[in-house]
C-alpha cells in the first residue's frame, strides 16, 4: 500500500544543521479526538481516554478546538503532540515547584556550563534558561572560553556538585574536541546528573532491579508521549532505529524495561525495513532525513521520531525546512499514531529536563 503513495521525501536534500540554529518552528497539527485509534495497540479508545483523570483529558481537550484539529482528511494516523504535551508537564512542573516552595521553602536550581561559543549550543541554553524561569527553576550558567582546559571545567563542576541550592548540573555537548567528554561527564555527581549521561545512570538503566537517579531527557520524554497517549508497551515489538548514547541506546533500555520486546536497527543492520515492517512501536533516532518510508511500517503502528534534520526549502522563508527520520507524508498513512517534526519529540526534551531538576530537589530534601 504505502510504497504506491507518492511524496518528495525521496527528493529532500540534506542540509548542514550549523545553517539552522534556530528555535522549532511553529508547528500546525494537534491531536484530534475524532481520529480512531486502532484498538490493537492502544489501551484506551479516544472516548475512554476522555473520561480518564485530568492530565490526560486536558491533553485531548485542547485538541479538540475547532482551530487545532487541523490534520488533513487524508491522514488516518492521530497525531502525537508533543508541543502541547510538554506544556501540559512545564504547567504540572510550575504547580509542584509553588507547592514545594509553600511547604519547605526550597527552589529547584539547574546549573549549565557552556565551554565554547557554538551558536547552537548559546541558543539551546538560553532556551533552557528561559524553560527554567517560566517554571520557577532558577538557573545557574557559567560560561567558558573555547581554550578553557579540562581542569577548568572540572573545578566548576565540583563547585556545583557541592552547591546544595544546585539540583541539577548539565554541561552543553558537544564540548571543544581539545576535551575528553568521559572525563567531564563523570565529575557529575550522579545524584545532580539530570541529563542522565553518568555511565553509573546508563548502567543503572541497563541493570534489572536497579533504578538511574536519572532517565536521559530526550529517550524519557519519547516514553512519555507513548505513556499520555495510551500506547501499550507491555508485550508489543519495538524497534528502534539507532543506537547512540543519548537517545537510541538509552530508548531501548527503556523500551525493555516496560516490558517491550526490543530490535535495535544501526548503520550496518541488513533489511532495516523488513526488521522495522514487525514493530508496534517505533523510535527512530537517526539523522537521516525521511530514512524510514511508509512501507518500513506496519498499519497501526506507534512512531515516534526523534530526527530533526534540515532540508532544502526554497518556498521557506529560511531557505530550509526540518524534517525527522520518518517520512512523515507517507507514515501518517499507515501509522496509528505518530509525532511530527518539528512538534513533536523536541519540545519534551527540554520538559523532561526540568522534570528531572524537580525530581532531583524533591529527592535530595525528602520531599514527597
Ligand atoms: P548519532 O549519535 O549520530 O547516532 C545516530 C545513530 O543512527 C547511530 O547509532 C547510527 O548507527 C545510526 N544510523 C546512521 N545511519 C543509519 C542508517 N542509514 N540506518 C540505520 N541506522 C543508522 O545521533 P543522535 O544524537 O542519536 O541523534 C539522532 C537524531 O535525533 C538527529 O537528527 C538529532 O538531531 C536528533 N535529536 C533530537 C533530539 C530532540 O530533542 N528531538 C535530541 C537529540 C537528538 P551506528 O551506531 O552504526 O553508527
Amino acid at each position: 500500500m504505502a510504497s504506491s503513495i507518492l511524496s518528495d521525501c525521496s527528493s529532500a536534500r540534506l542540509l548542514p544543521l550549523s545553517r539552522t540554529l534556530l528555535p522549532p518552528l511553529p508547528h500546525r497539527l494537534r491531536p484530534s479526538p475524532a481520529l480512531a485509534f486502532p484498538r490493537r495497540l492502544f489501551v484506551a479508545s479516544p472516548a475512554q481516554l476522555l473520561s480518564r483523570p485530568r492530565r490526560m483529558d486536558s491533553v485531548l481537550a485542547a485538541g479538540s478546538s475547532a482551530d487545532s484539529a487541523t490534520v488533513s482528511a487524508d491522514t488516518s494516523s492521530k497525531v502525537i503532540d508533543g508541543k502541547l504535551v510538554a506544556k501540559q508537564i512545564r504547567e504540572e512542573i510550575a504547580v509542584e515547584i509553588a507547592r514545594m516552595k509553600d511547604a519547605i521553602g526550597v527552589v529547584p536550581g539547574l546549573a549549565v556550563i557552556l565551554v565554547g561559543s557554538r551558536k547552537d549550543s548559546q541558543t539551546y541554553v538560553r532556551n533552557k534558561k528561559k524553560a527554567c524561569e517560566a517554571v520557577g527553576i532558577k538557573s545557574y550558567e557559567v560560561n567558558l572560553p573555547e581554550d578553557s582546559s579540562e581542569e577548568e571545567v572540572i573545578k566548576h563542576i565540583a563547585s556545583f556538585n557541592s552547591d546544595p541550592s544546585v539540583h541539577g548540573i548539565l554541561v552543553q555537548l558537544p564540548l571543544p574536541r581539545h576535551m575528553n567528554d568521559e572525563n567531564i561527564l563523570n565529575a557529575v555527581s550522579i545524584e545532580k546528573d539530570v541529563d542522565g549521561f553518568h555511565p553509573l545512570n546508563i548502567g543503572r538503566l541497563a541493570m534489572q532491579g536497579r533504578d538511574p537517579f536519572f532517565v536521559p531527557c530526550t529517550p524519557k520524554g519519547c516514553m512519555e508521549l507513548l505513556r499520555r497517549y495510551g500506547v501499550e508497551v507491555k508485550g508489543k515489538r519495538a524497534v528502534v532505529i539507532g543506537r547512540s548514547n543519548i537517545v537510541g541506546m538509552p530508548a531501548a533500555l527503556l523500551l525493555q524495561k516496560a516490558n517491550a520486546t526490543v530490535s535495535i536497527v544501526h548503520s550496518q543492520t541488513k533489511n532495516p525495513e523488513e526488521i522495522t515492517r514487525q514493530a508496534d512501536i517505533v523510535i527512530a533516532a537517526v539523522g537521516v532525513a525521511n530514512l524510514v518510508r511508509g512501507n518500513w511500517i506496519k498499519p497501526g503502528a506507534a512512531i515516534i521520531d526523534v530526527g530533526i534534520n534540515p532540508v532544502d526549502d526554497p518556498e521557506s522563508p529560511r531557505g530550509y525546512r526540518l524534517v525527522g527520520d520518518v517520512c512523515y507524508e507517507e507514515a501518517s498513512k499507515v501509522a496509528g499514531a505518530i509525532t511530527p517534526v518539528p512538534g513533536g519529540v523536541g519540545p519534551m526534551t527540554i520538559a523532561m529536563l526540568l522534570s528531572n531538576t524537580l525530581e532531583s530537589a524533591k529527592r535530595i530534601h525528602k520531599f514527597k
